[in-house]
């Protein structure tokens, strides 16, 4: 594609297209050097133009309701006049060769909607690629005009910290229940959470979700108990619907407080400076990979580490030097 229709694809991504914007995602998905460099080229241009969205994640383990959850909580941003862009990480999507968002059941009306914007899971590649290429398709959202966007991960990997580390509000669904659920949840996870929601207050289940609510915010009075942004704990229901009024209400809450403390500005600050540090790693350790004296000599000092001849931290040295020439 010449230079020309890359502009193009970036006006557009930016007129709001949602084919374009499907396009220019797969783009930055693409892992083959000639697509980096043009997409490279394309977030660019479009970099001007994000920001504006309020970043939402949302993880809970497999069956908490995510997906039900977003659908039903999606039509009310919706309604509210938002424009809502979902995107998924699941970097175990590799391991099962499908994705988190393969089946196409789920969020049937969000995905009929024409404000809506739905991004199944990039398969393939490490958590870094994965999350890398989540981060630029977020962008890529923003530029089109999506005030809302929702990272969606299965918390029950290591994704749930790269996603805390590409939004402003952290949303872990839970079940109703005693705790024990977090046995399947990362410990680690409920201190990332920026609002904890006991999903499925609905029929018998809901006095065990309400319980369960107050043991979390006893739990996080303890924990979390002088934080300037104390998680709010809150129970619903994704399939009745109640209580996701509180939840965007509540999301609100965070967020405003979140920019009046400078937190907001804080955060976007420190990810940017984050993104710029994997962004160096992963460019110093291709180069390295490539490079021609290191691939040439590495099967063997590798050999002798692996016997135990020469410690791992003296080849390292002798294999950077042959990068710095
Ligand atoms: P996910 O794996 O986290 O995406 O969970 P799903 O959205 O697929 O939901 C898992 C199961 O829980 C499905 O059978 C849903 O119908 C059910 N479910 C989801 N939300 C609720 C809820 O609010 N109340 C009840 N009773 N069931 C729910």
């Amino acid at each position: 594609m010449s230079e020309t229709t890359d502009s193009e694809l970036a006006d557009a991504v930016r007129a709001g297209d949602r084919r374009a914007l499907a396009r220019a995602i797969t783009l930055v998905e693409s892992t083959r050097a000639d697509a980096r460099a043009r997409a490279a080229d394309l977030m660019a241009r479009l970099l001007p133009h994000t920001g504006g969205s309020l970043r939402l994640g949302i993880t809970g383990v497999p069956g908490v309701g995510k997906s039900t959850f977003i659908e039903a909580f999606g039509a009310l941003v919706l309604a509210r006049g938002h424009r809502l862009a979902v995107l998924a990480v699941d970097p175990s999507s590799t391991r099962t060769g499908g994705s988190i968002l393969g089946d196409k059941t789920r969020m049937e009306q969000l995905a009929t909607s024409p404000e809506a914007f739905i991004r199944p899971s990039p398969t393939g590649g490490t958590l870094g690629g994965v999350t890398r290429r989540t981060r630029e398709a977020l962008l890529l959202c923003e530029a089109a005009g999506f005030d809302v966007v929702i990272v969606e991960t299965a918390g029950v990997g290591q994704s749930e910290t790269a996603v805390a580390d590409l939004v402003d509000l952290f949303l872990l669904l839970l079940l109703p229940g005693g705790g024990d659920e977090l046995q399947g949840l990362k410990r680690g996870i409920v201190e990332l959470a920026d609002l904890i929601v006991v999903n499925k207050a609905d029929g018998e289940l809901e006095p065990a979700a309400r319980r369960a609510a107050a043991d979390y915010a006893a739990a996080l009075n303890l924990l979390r108990g002088g934080e300037a942004l104390q998680p709010e704990v809150l129970t619903a229901s994704a399939r009745t619907g109640d209580g996701l009024d509180e939840v965007w209400a509540a999301i609100g809450r965070f967020s405003d407080r979140a920019v009046v403390i400078g937190a907001h500005a804080a955060r976007r600050a420190g990810q940017a400076r984050a993104w710029l540090w994997s962004e160096i790693d992963a460019g110093l350790e291709e180069a390295f990979r490539r490079h021609p004296d290191v691939a040439a000599r590495l099967p063997e000092l590798e050999t002798r580490v692996v016997a135990g001849e020469l410690t791992p931290a003296a080849a390292a040295a002798e294999l950077i030097r042959l990068l710095e020439g």
